[in-house]
C-alpha cells in the first residue's frame, strides 16, 4: 500500500470535536484536511484548511471532498452509508459503509457481536407489536434504545415493567429498538484500538469511564482493572475488527459485571471521547492514529507515558449561578490552567447549551493518585464533580 505523503490532503465528515482534534493531528503531521459539514460554525470547520458547508448527502459537495483529498474517512457515526458509498467511488475511504451500517444501527450491532461470540446485555429485539408480547420477566428493569440515531444516552427511556415497555415504544413512534435489561455495573471500560488496511491492529490501554446523565463524565486511563479482564477487552476489541474487516480508529464500550464478566455496550466506528487522554498522556493520540491509517503510514506507538485523568466540561457550566437563564458564567481557566499536569482542550463552541461538550482537561501525573488529585482541584475549580 503506497502511503499518501505529507503535504497530500485527507477528507473528514463532520465538524464536531471529535474532528476538530484529528484535524489537527493531520495538519501537525503535515496534512492539509479538507471538511464536509452542514453547519458554518463547527469546531472542525475553524481548523480545517478548507471546509464544504453541505450536507452530508450532496453529490456534489461529496465528489469536489473526493476529488480535493486522496483519502476520507467520518468523525460523525450517523453519517448516511450512502454518503460513505457514493465518496469511494473518487477517494479512498475508510472506515467503510458497511463497518459504519454495524455500529449505527444497535440491533445490527448485536447480531454481530454475539455472532463474533463476544457477550452483550440481555435484550429483546422489538421491530413490531408483537415483539413486546410475552416479555420474560427476567428483562426488567430495561431500558428501551432506539435502535439508530441515539448518543449521549439520547433515545433511551428507562422501563421497569412490560407495559411500561409498551407505552414507551409507542411514545417513540413505535420505531426500531433494543429492549435492553439495566445491569448493575460494577465498571464501564472502553478500548480504543486502530486497524490498518493489511489487518495489523493495535489497542490503547482501556479506560474506565463514568457517565452523569447518560454522558461520559470522566475516564481514568489505565482503567482499574486487572491484566486479565484488559486483555479480555483488548482481544474482544481486535476479533470485532478483523471480524468486519475493520479499517480505521474505533472504540469498544464495555460494561463489567461484579462477576468480573465483560459485555460489549457498543461499538464507535471513529475515536471516543474516552481516548482524549491519549492526545495528553500518549505518545500516539488516537487522532494521529487515524490519519496514519489513513494515509498507509506505520501505525504509531499507543504506549501511555503518564497516568491520566479526563474530566468532561459541559455547556452547564456556563449557567453557574445565571438568575436569568442565560449562559452568562464564563468558566475560571486560570485556576484550571495553574493545576500543575493539567491540559485544557477547548472546542471553540460559540454557543454554551446545558448538555453540550464544550471541551475537556486531561490531567496527567507520575502516579494515578497524584493525577486524581489535580483532577479533584481541576473540579473544583470548575465546581464539578469530580472522578473517583
Ligand atoms: P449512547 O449511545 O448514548 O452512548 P449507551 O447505550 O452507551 O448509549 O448508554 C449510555 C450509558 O447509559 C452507558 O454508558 C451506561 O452508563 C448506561 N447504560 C446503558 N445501557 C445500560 C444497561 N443495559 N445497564 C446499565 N446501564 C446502562
Ligand atoms: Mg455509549
Amino acid at each position: 500500500m503506497d502511503a499518501i505523503p505529507p503535504g497530500s490532503w485527507l477528507g473528514l465528515l463532520g465538524g464536531g470535536q471529535l474532528g476538530r482534534m484529528f484535524c489537527m493531528a493531520a495538519q501537525s503531521l503535515g496534512y492539509k484536511v479538507c471538511v464536509l459539514d452542514p453547519g458554518h460554525d463547527s469546531p472542525a470547520g475553524a481548523v480545517a484548511d478548507y471546509h464544504i458547508a453541505a450536507d452530508y448527502v450532496d453529490e456534489a459537495a461529496l465528489t469536489e471532498l473526493g476529488l480535493c483529498c486522496r483519502a476520507a474517512t467520518t468523525e460523525f457515526e450517523n453519517v448516511p452509508a450512502a454518503a460513505l458509498e457514493f465518496l469511494a467511488r473518487h477517494c479512498s475511504v475508510s472506515p467503510d459503509a458497511a463497518s459504519v451500517a454495524i455500529a449505527q444501527d444497535r440491533i445490527a450491532e448485536k447480531r454481530f457481536i454475539t455472532a463474533s461470540g463476544i457477550g452483550v446485555a440481555p435484550h429483546r429485539v422489538i421491530e413490531r407489536e408483537d415483539d413486546l408480547r410475552a416479555l420474560d420477566a427476567q428483562l426488567f428493569p430495561a431500558i428501551l434504545k432506539s435502535a439508530r440515531m441515539g448518543y449521549d444516552g439520547k433515545g433511551q427511556v428507562p422501563v421497569e415493567t412490560a407495559d411500561a415497555a409498551h407505552a414507551a415504544w409507542h411514545a417513540m413512534g413505535r420505531m426500531p429498538c433494543v429492549l435492553e435489561k439495566k445491569l448493575a455495573l460494577r465498571l464501564e471500560v472502553s478500548v480504543v484500538a486502530c486497524r490498518t488496511k493489511d489487518g495489523s491492529a493495535v489497542t490503547f490501554p482501556l479506560s474506565e469511564n463514568a457517565h452523569r446523565g447518560g454522558i461520559l463524565a470522566t475516564s481514568i486511563a489505565p482503567a482499574r482493572v486487572d491484566e486479565v479482564i484488559a486483555k479480555r477487552a483488548r482481544d474482544a476489541a481486535l476479533t470485532l475488527a478483523s471480524r468486519m474487516n475493520y479499517v480505521g480508529v474505533f472504540c469498544v464500550e464495555f460494561f463489567v459485571l461484579s462477576d468480573d464478566s465483560l459485555l460489549v455496550n457498543e461499538i464507535a466506528p471513529r475515536p471516543h471521547n474516552s481516548g482524549h487522554y491519549t492526545i495528553d498522556a500518549c505518545v500516539t493520540s488516537q487522532y494521529e492514529q487515524q490519519a496514519r491509517v489513513m494515509a498507509n503510514l506505520p501505525l504509531g506507538d499507543t504506549s501511555q507515558m503518564m497516568p491520566s485523568v479526563m474530566l468532561n466540561i459541559l455547556g452547564d457550566q456556563w449557567f453557574a449561578g445565571s438568575t436569568s437563564g442565560e449562559a452568562t458564567h464564563e468558566p475560571d481557566w486560570l485556576s484550571v490552567l495553574a493545576v500543575p499536569g493539567a491540559k485544557l482542550h477547548l472546542y471553540g463552541k460559540r454557543e454554551a447549551r446545558r448538555g453540550r461538550k464544550m471541551g475537556h482537561v486531561t490531567c496527567v501525573a507520575p502516579t494515578l493518585s497524584e493525577a486524581l488529585a489535580r483532577a479533584q482541584r481541576v473540579a473544583g475549580a470548575l465546581s464539578i464533580a469530580p472522578a473517583t
